[in-house]
């Protein structure tokens, strides 16, 4: 099958969060089982040179913002052929993908992204031109979410579309008049389109006119179709119910590897466990926590936004504190929690340790040196930190939402992990109760971490539930018969 994502980042070119890691470990997930793949992305600086990128073809000047062509180059350490979107007057700038450098949206985010959705559709047509045309156009998230639009509305034989929703609080809403900037007909701006409570709104539009649409769990998948978790798209999830559908990211279990992971102090596998006591004092030193093997040392690695429950960490600190336990937490994001923490580290020497920033390298020290990890979120959509804590043996101590709920089930149910349902730090301090009780007995606790090492949650079988999706998705475009809502049941 000939498959073209098309997406904002991929790793290691450019990460934010989670959706780097799926774009490249499904990329090359499908690529070692024979698909032909090409990976769609914007040449932010430095991209191209890290992709060892060569000149491809001109692409014209499909948005009027100036001329643009492809790139091709590769992702590094893997097989996957990557195209670059080379716009430079979007693109080659100072700050990151989405924010500049103070922090604040990149003001065109509309053209940059609406560029990117133009030319992911626009691939199918000039496949002839280009030698390769896409079967399917998979797109991921807002910022890719009109190729699958363009594609519709320009109708005629043409891909299969498939838009994956990596967090669905992130929309792409702009002021509806940027549509004909982006290349969109005035008709589109439609309830049936991508208008959107008096927006025009990127992802609502492509969840209108993909022809399938996943998110990244089938817990998510159902949540989204309620008002609590629809983020105000739940009644157009709900009609698209039979073309939504619920997949688990698989990990890279080659790069997150305990037994051969370079930013370690010490590798180790399921059956030395005891090698992680390097890891643990390492991780101490760094964090600035006192150094001692029996204090139970909880891990927290993410973006600090409310989403990620970081107040329910604060709220349970006493409780866990006094059980002797220590805490170390990673991460970057809203200033107010980044003070928060800042203000616990001070108020608890040896005991709490902040680091600010983003480390990919402290990360993967979190996830082999601390005995627990938290990840208490409101909502998540998929969620990886607690899959790579799995593979490294720290025990996920999570809310059980959307994917928490589908890959960490409870220790008192056999399973992994120790969950907790209340958005409540009472109900977290609990559910750490639970756990320090079961690491006060060391055989049952390394017991429970081999449990946890030994679940796979690797990216073959996950692809193969994508390559069925793209099957759906080319039968739905080569019927050339628009999708029609699922009656309502109340
Ligand atoms: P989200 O995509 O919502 O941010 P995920 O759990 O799906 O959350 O993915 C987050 C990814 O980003 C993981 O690979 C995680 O290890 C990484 N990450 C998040 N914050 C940091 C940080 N401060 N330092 C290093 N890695 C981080």
């Amino acid at each position: 099958m000939r498959i073209l994502q098309v997406a904002s980042e991929a790793f290691p070119l450019v990460k934010t969060g989670g959706l780097a890691d799926v774009t490249a470990g499904l990329s090359q997930a499908l690529v070692r089982s024979g698909d032909e793949v090409r990976l769609l992305m914007p040449a932010y600086p430095g991209v191209a040179e890290a992709a060892e990128a060569t000149p491809g073809v001109e692409l014209g000047d499909p948005l009027g913002t100036g001329p643009c062509r492809l790139l091709v180059g590769r992702l590094p350490e893997t097989d996957v052929e990557v195209w670059l979107l080379d716009a430079p007057q979007l693109f080659a700038r100072p700050g990151g993908p989405y924010l500049d450098a103070t922090g604040h949206d990149h003001a065109d985010n509309a053209l940059r992204f609406g560029l990117l959705g133009r030319v992911g559709a626009l691939l199918g047509p000039l496949g002839p031109a280009l030698g390769w045309t896409p079967d399917v156009v998979h797109a991921h998230d807002w910022q890719a979410a009109l190729a699958p639009v363009h594609s519709a509305l320009w109708g005629g034989r043409r891909p299969g579309t498939v838009l994956t929703i990596h967090n669905l609080r992130f929309q792409g809403r702009f002021d509806p008049a940027i549509m004909p900037s982006v290349g969109l007909p005035p008709s589109a701006y439609s309830v049936d389109g991508v208008e959107c409570y008096g927006s025009a709104s990127f992802l609502k539009g492509g969840i209108y006119y993909a022809d399938r649409v996943s998110t990244v769990s089938p817990t998510y998948a159902r949540e989204i179709q309620e008002q609590t978790g629809g983020e105000g798209l739940h009644g157009l999830l709900r009609t698209r119910r039979d073309r939504l559908h619920g997949l688990v990211n698989g990990i890279d279990d080659t790069l997150w590897n305990p037994a051969t992971d370079r930013a370690l102090a010490r590798c180790y596998d399921a059956d030395h466990l005891e090698l992680r006591a390097d890891n643990k004092a390492a991780l101490q030193r760094r964090m600035g926590l006192a150094v001692d093997p029996r204090a139970p040392l909880v891990g927290w690695v993410s973006r600090l936004t409310e989403q990620k429950g970081v107040d329910l960490l604060l709220g349970a600190l006493e409780r866990l504190l006094a059980r002797g336990a220590q805490v170390a937490v990673v991460g970057s994001g809203e200033g107010a929690l980044e003070q928060a923490l800042a203000q616990a580290a001070r108020a608890n020497p040896g005991r709490f340790g902040f680091f600010r920033g983003y480390d990919e390298a402290l990360s993967r020290t979190v996830f082999g040196g601390a005995d627990l990890f938290a990840v208490p979120s409101r909502f998540e959509p998929c969620g990886l930190t607690q899959l790579y804590a799995l593979r490294y043996g720290a025990i996920p101590v999570v809310r059980h939402t959307g994917g928490l709920l589908d890959t960490v089930p409870d220790v008192d149910r056999g399973g992994i992990g120790f969950a907790f349902d209340a958005v409540d730090a009472r109900a977290l301090a609990d559910a750490f109760d639970r756990a320090l009780d079961l690491y006060a007995r060391p055989p049952r606790w390394r017991a429970l971490q081999r449990r946890a090492m030994a679940r796979e949650h690797g990216w073959a079988s996950v692809a193969d539930g994508y390559r069925e999706l793209y099957a759906r998705a080319i039968a739905d475009a080569s019927s050339m018969k628009m999708w029609e809502p699922v009656a309502s049941d109340g």
